[in-house]
Protein backbone atom coordinates (compact mmCIF):
# COMPACT_ATOMS: atom_id res chain seq x y z
CA UNK A 1 0.00 0.00 0.00
CA UNK A 2 1.72 3.50 -0.96
CA UNK A 3 -0.46 6.47 0.26
CA UNK A 4 -0.29 9.98 0.51
CA UNK A 5 -1.74 11.96 2.95
CA UNK A 6 -2.97 15.54 2.45
CA UNK A 7 -4.58 18.45 3.80
CA UNK A 8 -4.39 22.23 4.74
CA UNK A 9 -2.27 22.87 8.34
CA UNK A 10 -4.17 21.91 11.13
CA UNK A 11 -6.47 19.19 9.08
CA UNK A 12 -5.16 16.25 11.14
CA UNK A 13 -2.61 15.00 8.87
CA UNK A 14 -0.28 13.85 11.76
CA UNK A 15 -3.08 12.31 13.67
CA UNK A 16 -5.09 10.78 11.21
CA UNK A 17 -1.71 9.04 9.47
CA UNK A 18 -0.75 7.07 12.77
CA UNK A 19 -4.27 5.11 12.25
CA UNK A 20 -4.37 4.91 8.27
CA UNK A 21 -0.67 3.14 8.34
CA UNK A 22 -1.09 0.81 11.38
CA UNK A 23 -4.38 -0.17 9.72
CA UNK A 24 -2.36 -1.29 6.42
CA UNK A 25 0.54 -2.26 8.27
CA UNK A 26 3.17 0.32 6.74
CA UNK A 27 5.07 3.29 8.29
CA UNK A 28 3.76 6.60 8.35
CA UNK A 29 6.48 8.88 7.20
CA UNK A 30 5.97 12.75 8.20
CA UNK A 31 8.40 15.50 6.98
CA UNK A 32 7.71 17.68 9.36
CA UNK A 33 8.09 15.09 11.81
CA UNK A 34 11.91 14.20 10.67
CA UNK A 35 12.70 17.93 10.10
CA UNK A 36 11.43 18.39 13.92
CA UNK A 37 13.43 15.71 15.46
CA UNK A 38 16.77 17.18 13.15
CA UNK A 39 15.93 20.47 14.82
CA UNK A 40 15.87 18.93 18.34
CA UNK A 41 19.15 16.92 18.01
CA UNK A 42 20.74 19.42 15.99
CA UNK A 43 22.24 17.85 13.32
CA UNK A 44 23.11 19.79 9.99
CA UNK A 45 19.65 19.27 8.11
CA UNK A 46 17.89 20.23 11.43
CA UNK A 47 19.70 23.59 11.42
CA UNK A 48 19.35 24.11 7.95
CA UNK A 49 15.12 23.53 7.88
CA UNK A 50 14.94 25.61 10.98
CA UNK A 51 15.58 28.70 8.95
CA UNK A 52 12.56 27.71 6.75
CA UNK A 53 10.29 26.14 8.86
CA UNK A 54 10.51 29.40 11.82
CA UNK A 55 8.74 31.07 8.79
CA UNK A 56 6.62 29.05 7.63
CA UNK A 57 8.37 28.62 4.33
CA UNK A 58 9.11 25.15 2.99
CA UNK A 59 12.35 23.45 2.83
CA UNK A 60 14.14 23.25 -0.31
CA UNK A 61 13.23 20.74 -2.98
CA UNK A 62 16.46 19.15 -3.02
CA UNK A 63 17.29 18.65 0.65
CA UNK A 64 13.09 17.24 1.09
CA UNK A 65 13.68 15.04 -1.84
CA UNK A 66 16.67 13.54 -0.58
CA UNK A 67 15.40 13.08 3.09
CA UNK A 68 12.69 11.11 1.53
CA UNK A 69 14.19 8.92 -0.35
CA UNK A 70 16.71 8.22 2.22
CA UNK A 71 13.61 6.91 4.19
CA UNK A 72 11.66 5.32 1.53
CA UNK A 73 14.81 3.22 0.97
CA UNK A 74 15.11 2.01 4.65
CA UNK A 75 13.61 -1.79 4.67
CA UNK A 76 10.22 -1.33 6.77
CA UNK A 77 9.15 0.82 3.96
CA UNK A 78 10.15 -1.96 1.39
CA UNK A 79 6.21 -3.10 1.51
CA UNK A 80 4.75 0.18 1.38
CA UNK A 81 4.32 3.84 2.95
CA UNK A 82 1.80 6.43 4.51
CA UNK A 83 3.45 9.91 3.69
CA UNK A 84 2.33 13.07 5.65
CA UNK A 85 3.36 16.42 4.48
CA UNK A 86 4.92 14.87 1.19
CA UNK A 87 4.94 15.77 -2.04
CA UNK A 88 3.85 19.56 -1.32
CA UNK A 89 5.05 21.08 -4.65
CA UNK A 90 5.08 19.97 -8.25
CA UNK A 91 8.61 19.15 -8.43
CA UNK A 92 8.07 16.95 -5.13
CA UNK A 93 4.99 15.16 -7.19
CA UNK A 94 7.44 14.65 -10.10
CA UNK A 95 10.59 12.91 -7.27
CA UNK A 96 8.14 10.86 -5.70
CA UNK A 97 6.56 9.61 -9.02
CA UNK A 98 10.28 8.51 -10.26
CA UNK A 99 11.12 7.24 -6.42
CA UNK A 100 7.61 4.44 -6.86
CA UNK A 101 8.82 3.67 -10.26
CA UNK A 102 12.21 2.63 -9.05
CA UNK A 103 10.81 -0.08 -7.12
CA UNK A 104 8.09 -1.20 -10.12
CA UNK A 105 5.20 -0.19 -7.82
CA UNK A 106 2.36 2.10 -8.14
CA UNK A 107 0.90 4.92 -6.11
CA UNK A 108 -2.49 3.37 -4.39
CA UNK A 109 -4.41 6.81 -3.41
CA UNK A 110 -4.07 10.33 -2.09
CA UNK A 111 -6.56 10.96 0.75
CA UNK A 112 -7.09 14.92 1.34
CA UNK A 113 -8.71 15.70 4.00
CA UNK A 114 -11.32 18.82 4.20
CA UNK A 115 -11.92 21.07 7.13
CA UNK A 116 -13.36 24.53 7.42
CA UNK A 117 -11.26 27.69 7.25
CA UNK A 118 -12.03 28.59 10.82
CA UNK A 119 -11.96 24.92 12.32
CA UNK A 120 -8.30 24.71 10.68
CA UNK A 121 -7.19 28.10 12.75
CA UNK A 122 -8.74 27.00 15.68
CA UNK A 123 -6.96 23.44 15.72
CA UNK A 124 -3.69 25.30 15.38
CA UNK A 125 -4.20 27.79 17.73
CA UNK A 126 -5.18 24.97 20.56
CA UNK A 127 -2.03 22.97 19.48
CA UNK A 128 0.04 26.41 19.64
CA UNK A 129 -1.29 26.15 23.77
CA UNK A 130 -0.62 22.31 24.30
CA UNK A 131 2.58 21.72 21.84
CA UNK A 132 4.43 24.62 22.04
CA UNK A 133 5.34 24.22 17.97
CA UNK A 134 7.95 27.32 17.20
CA UNK A 135 5.90 27.73 13.87
CA UNK A 136 2.12 27.76 15.58
CA UNK A 137 2.34 31.73 16.22
CA UNK A 138 -1.11 33.55 14.97
CA UNK A 139 1.85 35.01 11.87
CA UNK A 140 3.48 31.71 11.03
CA UNK A 141 0.27 29.96 10.50
CA UNK A 142 -1.38 32.74 8.41
CA UNK A 143 2.30 32.21 6.18
CA UNK A 144 1.72 28.30 6.50
CA UNK A 145 -1.50 28.56 4.78
CA UNK A 146 -0.58 30.85 2.22
CA UNK A 147 2.32 28.62 0.83
CA UNK A 148 -0.21 25.65 1.07
CA UNK A 149 -2.78 27.65 -1.19
CA UNK A 150 0.03 28.94 -3.92
CA UNK A 151 2.42 25.82 -3.45
CA UNK A 152 0.23 22.67 -2.51
CA UNK A 153 -3.54 22.76 -3.02
CA UNK A 154 -2.64 22.97 -6.96
CA UNK A 155 -1.30 18.81 -6.73
CA UNK A 156 -4.70 18.03 -5.79
CA UNK A 157 -6.14 18.64 -9.01
CA UNK A 158 -3.03 16.90 -10.48
CA UNK A 159 -3.65 13.57 -8.69
CA UNK A 160 -7.63 14.40 -9.38
CA UNK A 161 -6.40 14.35 -13.03
CA UNK A 162 -5.24 10.94 -12.67
CA UNK A 163 -7.98 9.45 -10.68
CA UNK A 164 -6.25 9.11 -7.23
CA UNK A 165 -7.80 11.29 -5.50
CA UNK A 166 -9.65 10.23 -2.43
CA UNK A 167 -11.80 13.56 -0.33
CA UNK A 168 -12.39 13.09 2.83
CA UNK A 169 -14.25 15.30 5.34
CA UNK A 170 -12.09 16.17 8.24
CA UNK A 171 -14.74 17.98 10.39
CA UNK A 172 -16.09 16.29 13.67
CA UNK A 173 -13.75 13.80 16.12
CA UNK A 174 -10.68 11.86 15.38
CA UNK A 175 -12.41 8.40 15.39
CA UNK A 176 -14.99 9.34 13.24
CA UNK A 177 -12.24 10.94 10.73
CA UNK A 178 -10.28 7.70 10.74
CA UNK A 179 -13.30 5.14 9.94
CA UNK A 180 -14.19 7.68 6.98
CA UNK A 181 -10.72 7.39 5.71
CA UNK A 182 -10.79 3.35 5.97
CA UNK A 183 -14.41 3.70 4.56
CA UNK A 184 -13.17 6.01 1.25
CA UNK A 185 -10.16 3.86 0.69
CA UNK A 186 -12.43 0.37 0.74
CA UNK A 187 -14.98 2.13 -1.75
CA UNK A 188 -11.77 3.46 -4.06
CA UNK A 189 -9.84 0.05 -3.73
CA UNK A 190 -12.99 -1.61 -4.79
CA UNK A 191 -13.68 0.72 -7.45
CA UNK A 192 -10.28 0.13 -9.14
CA UNK A 193 -10.50 -3.94 -8.33
CA UNK A 194 -13.98 -3.74 -10.31
P1 LIG B 1 1.81 21.47 9.05
O1 LIG B 1 1.06 20.97 10.24
O2 LIG B 1 1.89 22.95 8.98
O3 LIG B 1 1.31 20.90 7.77
P2 LIG B 1 4.27 19.85 9.24
O4 LIG B 1 4.51 19.43 10.62
O5 LIG B 1 3.80 18.81 8.29
O6 LIG B 1 3.31 21.11 9.27
O7 LIG B 1 5.59 20.54 8.65
C1 LIG B 1 6.21 21.60 9.34
C2 LIG B 1 7.18 22.34 8.43
O8 LIG B 1 8.17 21.42 7.90
C3 LIG B 1 6.58 22.99 7.20
O9 LIG B 1 6.00 24.24 7.47
C4 LIG B 1 7.81 23.08 6.29
O10 LIG B 1 8.67 24.15 6.66
C5 LIG B 1 8.54 21.79 6.57
N1 LIG B 1 8.11 20.73 5.64
C6 LIG B 1 7.42 19.61 5.94
N2 LIG B 1 7.21 18.87 4.84
C7 LIG B 1 7.76 19.55 3.80
C8 LIG B 1 7.87 19.32 2.40
N3 LIG B 1 7.34 18.22 1.82
N4 LIG B 1 8.53 20.22 1.65
C9 LIG B 1 9.07 21.30 2.20
N5 LIG B 1 9.00 21.60 3.50
C10 LIG B 1 8.35 20.73 4.30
Amino acid sequence: MRLILMGPPGAGKGTQARYVAARFGVPAISTGDIFRVNVSQGTELGVEAKRYMDAGEYVPDEITNKMVRNRIDEPDAAPGFLLDGYPRTLAQVEELDGMIKFTGHALDAVVVLTVDRDELVQRLLQRAKTEGRADDTEEVIRRRQEVYAEQTAPLLDVYAERGKLVEVDGMGEVGQVTSRVFAALEAASGATAG
